[in-house]
């Protein structure tokens, strides 16, 4: 605990490596006085209620009062949020989020009012306000998103209902997660020097990383011991949050509660298929991995808390933030002069928080709105993962500065489901670049090929064993089968083993590990992870390997913001995500650096 103490102040951290929020708001009245338009906007938007059906001009006038108002909340919020995270223990910003937070749920209250009017224009007369005033066209994708859910929409009242109970629904996940993060009450272990720590999550994942498999042991033992004691309370949370994504399906007209979750994001339920579908035929892949894991390590039995311990040593490599911008300039030079040229600013323009200070929010991301820079924090440290860092936050923002600077307001975002391709596209750039080295040492080489390895072990395998689970105890609750503690473990434990293999000694612990996983009560989420990841790799092996139509190609998808359905956005990249090809393409790029990885580690 010593270094927390040693970390600088806020005030005391050179202003050149921090972020410039004075961009966004010259000061904090600047803030104030916008806070303030926000609840003016706000205030008038009960004028607009009962209007959309009176003609095309009341249309136009309530979406543009509403985004409008919409875009202003988005950039308060955006510098209450970067305020407060880069100095959490300061009383006015923390207030000031709070503030903002409460101006976006009155937001959504005074806007509530608007999807379900609007679904009472039927297409012919959307038709006739499309010829009475063009410049309602600019919105029709925005109205569209609204329309294709028109199937499922049911009454006023049974929809009123359903709002009015979702506290109800959502208690399956909220009994969840304050057992999980509040009332189990974990031992403490022993550490590899010795100390006594007490077990969390948290604590749990850094022993599993530990050299010692003697700690990795003795943490997942015990970790077990206080989840086995709590598997029927926690098979009976899941069971509520299972039971409420079929109820609502089958209520509003889906043959599943697949098919409701993905519709709901514009995602055919076959990308979902598709990917458990070629996951599982490349299972032999995670098998061989598996296998030179268990070599590697030089252990008679493998067992499921030796996967996460390193396989090439402590030492990485280290960077310091100015080679490490340097290096990654260099791996995106391959997007063309704009691309680098917007990567300049981002480098030079104070976007990005770099060192970490006193009450800093920990981890990174890449955070802004339309209005604003694409920042980025960081908690730099001198080593190879925060240089993929640097890297991934940096795909995220210039993604969001094309699609801000290529669309309007209403599609200057992008979906979830895309979400993470462009930062995952811009590692893999960086894993190709510093493998393309003649001259990279072997040490190094073998530090990229196992944080690529790991990263599709942890990405694409993992989170589609998550997701074939999902869908699993989904179909089983709508067939009548009760969903026992017993029946869960039985048939995680099943389901590992077919991913992980026969290398991998099965302890009956791991078929208690649905109990700890959040992501199961994210309905139909994780599989996103999964289908970004593997799009990635195909990507930058066009961009690598393609020619300039290719790197255009990818230019358009990152301007196209949220302007199509997401899978169309994909087709735009030359990536056609309801087909299986792109993951083929993946495993293909996995199977190599596998060979190249083995080749490295066993010679
Ligand atoms: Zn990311």
């Amino acid at each position: 605990m010593a270094e927390v103490t040693e970390l600088p102040l806020r005030k005391d951290v050179d202003p050149e490596l921090t972020w410039d929020l004075t961009t966004i708001y010259h000061d904090d009245s600047e803030f104030q006085t916008d806070f303030e338009n926000v609840k003016k906007q706000i205030d008038s938007y009960s004028k607009l209620t009962g209007t959309l059906a009176n003609d095309a001009q009341s249309l136009l006038k309530a979406t543009t009062a509403i985004l409008a108002g919409a875009r202003l909340l988005d950039k308060v919020y955006v510098y209450a949020q970067l305020k407060n995270d880069q100095d959490t223990s300061v009383d006015k910003y923390q207030s000031m989020l709070a503030q903002v937070s409460d101006l976006a749920s009155q937001f959504s209250a005074a806007t509530a009012w608007f999807d379900p009017e609007l679904l009472r224009l039927d297409s012919q007369k959307m038709d006739q306000y499309y010829e009475a005033e063009p410049k309602l066209k600019d919105y029709r994708r925005f109205f569209n998103q609204t329309f294709s859910l028109r199937d499922h929409i049911l009454s006023d009242d049974v929809e009123h209902a359903l709002a009015l109970s979702s506290d109800v629904f959502d208690s399956g996940e909220k009994t969840f997660g304050i057992l999980n993060n509040t009332d189990l009450s974990f031992p403490t272990v022993t550490d590899e020097e010795g100390n006594k720590v007490k077990l969390s999550d948290g604590v749990y994942g850094v022993l599993l990383e530990s050299a010692d498999p003697s700690v990795r042991r003795q943490a997942f033992k015990k970790l077990y011991e206080v989840y086995s004691q709590f598997q029927h309370t926690l098979s009976a949370t899941l069971t509520t949050n299972v039971k409420q994504h079929n109820l609502k399906a089958n209520l509003k007209h889906y043959d599943n509660a697949l098919q409701a979750a993905l519709t709901v994001n514009e995602i055919p339920t076959n990308v979902y298929q598709n990917l458990i579908d070629v996951v599982n035929e490349h299972l032999p892949l995670l098998h061989r991995y598996v296998q030179l894991r268990k070599q590697i390590l030089g252990v008679d039995e493998l067992h499921m808390y030796d996967m996460y311990t390193s396989l090439v040593g402590e030492q990485s490599p280290r960077y310091t933030f100015d080679e490490s911008k340097r290096i990654a300039r260099d791996a995106l030079q391959v997007l063309g002069d704009d691309y680098v040229s917007h990567v300049d600013e981002e480098f030079n323009q104070r976007w990005i928080d770099v060192v970490e200070n006193r009450y800093k929010r920990s981890g990174g991301y890449s955070s802004g709105t339309y209005d604003t820079n694409p920042f980025i924090l960081l908690n730099w440290q001198d080593n190879l993962d925060n240089l993929y860092t640097l890297i991934h936050e940096t795909g995220h923002s210039m993604h969001s500065y094309y699609a801000k600077n290529n669309q309007p307001f209403q599609y200057g975002d992008y979906s979830i489901f895309v979400a993470e391709i462009a930062s995952t596209t811009n590692e893999n750039l960086l894993t190709d670049q510093l493998l393309a080295d003649p001259n990279i040492d072997s040490n190094l080489k073998k530090h990229i090929l196992n944080y690529y390895l790991d990263g599709f072990k942890g990405t694409v395998f993992r989170q589609t064993q998550f997701a074939e689970f999902e869908q699993f105890i989904h179909e089983q609750d709508a067939a009548g089968q009760p969903l026992t503690a017993s029946f869960l473990n039985e048939n995680y434990l099943k389901l590992n083993q077919k991913y992980y293999g026969d290398a991998v000694i099965s302890d009956d612990e791991i078929g208690l590990e649905w109990s700890r996983i959040p992501h199961f009560y994210y309905n139909f989420y994780v599989y996103q992870y999964a289908t970004g990841f593997a799009a990635a790799s195909t990507l930058a092996d066009k961009v690598v390997n393609g020619d300039q139509r290719d790197v255009d190609a990818y230019l358009g998808f990152l301007k196209s913001g949220s302007s199509d359905i997401p899978t169309n956005v994909m087709k735009k990249a030359g990536v056609d995500m309801t087909k299986p090809e792109y993951l083929e393409k993946a495993f293909a790029i996995f199977e190599e650096r596998l060979n190249e990885f083995e080749k490295l580690v066993t010679k």
